[in-house]
């Protein structure tokens, strides 16, 4: 329905502004009721609804409506697949609208910086591309339902330690390249309704009154459209915060924040203008909710349920299959043992934990799916709840080992370890679940492991296991989602969407992390993840974009469109993939991009572009790709914009960053100059580097050298080559110190000028 929201703001009282912009209660926007402005609800998320009907809070206390409780995004992520992250925002788009919610409240697209951070399983990776791609799927499914989502927490919220206090300091380029592009292609891509601003500082002032971040960034540069929220609590002060571009405060301030505003627009520190301003976004949601809303809307829950299992087996990775121990054969004596089959950790801990409408028991499944010529035995192992080493269940364990034929161990991280508002301190599964695996190892050595996790782990106990399957946190259907994988009635498709180290401390973050009191230095810089393992060669665990399949595939014909290209072209890339094997599967077909040569430092390569494409024995598709500027750009801070530095790139076809299978050449030409002007302290190397002006620079220099020692880089052999190489570093005004006075200050302020002048002409 056409509005005039103009129209409406005029007939607002300063009072009422304030008002829209702070929330009712805990969960509701304000309404005005003389003005037919409705109250809308907006609930948790990410993974789904959270919708609460008595005793709100944001910490997962108080219980909520049944709803589907899909994978984490750390599994979602790792299935690499857009399509069913829309499908799955879909879904979740659906309920909302059986349970008239407005906006859901994810999803978010932090960086996994360190392994560590306890909301790690919510996010979605380490890589900004890949996140960004994932989020904007999860963005454009939930929307495509007249449901709205909230992208968040914007920015650098990379932590759970003093997360609403800490101040994140990052240099402008990492900002940019790594925290701030995974929500940038999300914003571009999606237009979600909201986003939510983190509670954290970013260089030195608070996300949520960072003008910076949520005017200049996030309005004018990415054309954000919808508004900004608060995390809930995030404020500090109120008109400070609506003064640089944060709307909406959550959760009611029970009239502070109102107050605030007021006064501030009365005394004039805060403009009419500004508030105006603010309260349009808000307004232009509330009617999109509006105008989006299907009354009598209802959803299928079993349909929900089966895509929920459907995601949870695309989620899953396959991390180790030695001897072909999976799939499992559905006969002879399958012993499940942990307490994780019976009692799953299926989801994360806080604001985003649910109440799920369903939850598959996986012994249960794993029986029902290994059908009647197996026997499946279960011992508990050990205790879930605490860490406590009980040697009576570890033998009973032992025994049920040794009478099976195979074996699968659940293992994991519990709630404990992992959750929103605090973080892990080491990389460690209990250790009576370490004593575990050691014991029924050496009782049998047909051992498979599954892990229940939101983030990496370190696994001292790998080589006790032949099989090794990471579920993550897999949602209600998990127990199915992993039977349909150990049985082969499914083929694992999932590939890690983040690096699994060795052991923490070769984690780039390893040294700063969490930081000192409230101040976290980002000094590992761009390189997180596998930019770091890659280029520095530190040999991970399971490396990012890594998983195991039942099928191989086999990739040939890498072509590019073109050997040459500009910056301101498109690249199309294409290969071909086949599926060499006897099942059915699919396959992530990754591409990364290596910058040859680089005047900055860049990462070994970095993801541009992959696609999951599904294959029958023998089929072949090909797959393609298109990459533009940013593929091969880096931020360049004193242009405040993306680079490419002309030379050669190398694309890359990978199974994983570390199992590169294809590669080819092609080179660009940058169309954007930087700018340079030569003053007395250019060096003579960077005079020569440049094109434009070299010959003539050459020119003046041997004149300005005449006599000199310097001279003798013009004559051949050793003693040139140094000189040569000396003088590259050379400042112009140090030809007058080392010219005994035959170049004098004029001269070098005339042969300035003269540069100068041809760059200008150039
Ligand atoms: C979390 C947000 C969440 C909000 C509302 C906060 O504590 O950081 O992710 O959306 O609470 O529950």
């Amino acid at each position: 329905m056409n509005r005039d929201i103009k129209q409406l703001v005029k007939e607002l009282t300063l009072e009422e502004k304030a008002g829209l912009c702070s929330g009712l209660d805990f969960w509701h926007l304000k309404g005005v009721e003389r003005l037919g402005i409705p109250s809308i609800m907006v609930t948790d998320g990410p993974h789904g609804l959270r919708k609460q009907k008595q005793g709100a809070d944001h910490l997962g206390l108080f219980d909520s409506v049944p709803a589907t409780c899909f994978p984490s995004a750390a599994g979602m992520a790792s299935s690499w697949n857009r399509e069913l992250l829309r499908k799955v925002g879909q879904a979740l788009g659906e309920e909302c609208q059986a349970e008239d919610v407005a906006v859901l409240l994810g999803p978010g697209a932090n960086i996994k910086r360190s392994p560590l951070c306890g909301r790690n399983f919510e996010y979605f990776s380490e890589d900004p591309y890949l996140s960004s791609e994932m989020a904007a799927s999860h963005i454009q499914g939930v929307q495509s339902q007249g449901v709205g989502t909230s992208l968040k927490h914007f920015a650098a919220n990379n932590q759970e330690h003093r997360r609403m206090s800490t101040d994140a300091i990052i240099d402008e380029r990492t900002l940019r390249e790594i925290y701030l592009a995974s929500f940038e292609g999300a914003v571009k891509q999606a237009q979600p309704w909201t986003v939510m601003c983190s509670y954290n500082k970013v260089n030195g002032e608070f996300a949520s009154e960072n003008r910076y971040l949520l005017s200049d960034i996030l309005k004018e540069e990415w054309g954000f459209e919808g508004f900004v929220v608060s995390d809930w609590g995030a404020v500090n002060e109120r008109d400070a915060a609506l003064a640089g571009g944060l709307e909406l405060e959550m959760p009611a301030s029970c009239g502070i924040g109102e107050k605030k505003v007021i006064e501030a627009v009365q005394s004039g520190s805060l403009s009419m203008e500004k508030l105006d301003a603010a309260v349009e976004r808000i307004l232009r949601i509330i009617f999109k909710a509006v105008d989006g809303k299907k009354e009598n809307a209802a959803y299928d829950r079993e349909a929900h349920h089966q895509l929920a299992r459907e995601t949870a087996r695309e989620s899953m990775v396959l991390l180790k299959n030695e001897d072909g121990i999976l799939p499992l054969k559905k006969q002879g004596t399958i012993a499940v043992i942990g307490e994780l089959a019976t009692r799953p950790r299926y989801q994360g801990g806080g604001s985003s934990h649910i109440n799920p409408t369903r939850l598959e028991n996986i012994v249960d499944e794993i029986r029902a799916s290994a059908g009647p010529e197996a026997t499946v035995t279960y011992a508990q192992g050990y205790y879930r709840d605490n860490d406590d080493l009980d040697e009576a269940l570890v033998e009973e364990a032992k025994q049920a080992a040794a009478e099976a034929d195979v074996i699968v161990l659940f293992a994991g991280l519990p709630d404990r370890y992992e959750s929103e508002g605090y973080d892990r301190i080491h990389l460690q599964i209990p250790l009576n679940q370490q004593r575990l695996i050691e014991a029924v190892a050496a009782a049998n050595p047909n051992l498979v492991v599954c892990l229940s996790n939101g983030a990496p782990v370190e696994m001292p106990w790998l080589d006790k296991a032949k099989g090794l399957l990471e579920a993550y946190l897999g949602g209600q259907a998990l127990g199915g989602a992993i039977a349909d994988l150990l049985f082969g009635d499914a083929n694992p498709s999932g590939k890690l969407a983040e690096t699994f180290p060795k052991k923490l401390s070769d984690n780039p973050s390893y040294l700063f992390f969490p930081g000192e009191g409230d101040r976290v230095e980002y000094r590992e810089g761009i390189f997180v993840g596998y930019r770091y393992y890659d280029t520095k060669q530190v040999e991970p665990l399971f490396p990012f974009g890594f998983g195991l399949s039942y099928t191989t595939f086999e990739y040939s014909n890498l072509t590019v469109s073109a050997e040459r290209i500009k910056d301101t072209d498109s690249l199309t890339v294409s290969v071909d993939v086949r599926n060499t094997g006897a099942v059915a599967g699919k396959e992530v077909v990754q591409l990364y991009v290596r910058d040859v040569e680089s005047s900055v430092q860049r990462p070994d390569k970095e993801l541009k572009g992959f696609h999951k494409v599904e294959l029958q024995p023998g089929q072949q598709k090909t797959v393609v790709f298109t990459l533009d500027k940013r593929a091969f750009a880096y931020y360049n801070v004193e242009l405040a914009d993306w680079l490419v530095e002309t030379g050669a790139f190398d694309i890359l076809i990978g199974k994983s960053s570390r199992d590169i299978v294809l590669s080819a050449k092609v080179w660009v030409d940058s169309t954007v100059e930087l700018p340079f002007r030569v003053h007395r302290n250019t060096t003579v190397g960077d005079l020569l580097g440049n094109p434009a002006i070299a010959p003539l620079a050459k020119e003046l220099l041997a004149k300005a050298s005449e006599g000199s020692p310097f001279a003798a880089a013009d004559t051949d052999g050793e003693a040139a080559e140094m000189m040569a190489a000396m003088m590259r570093y050379m400042p112009l005004r140090a030809l007058s110190n080392f010219s005994g006075g035959a170049f004098t200050e004029d001269a070098l302020q005339a042969m300035i000028r003269q540069l100068n002048d041809a760059l200008i002409r150039s």
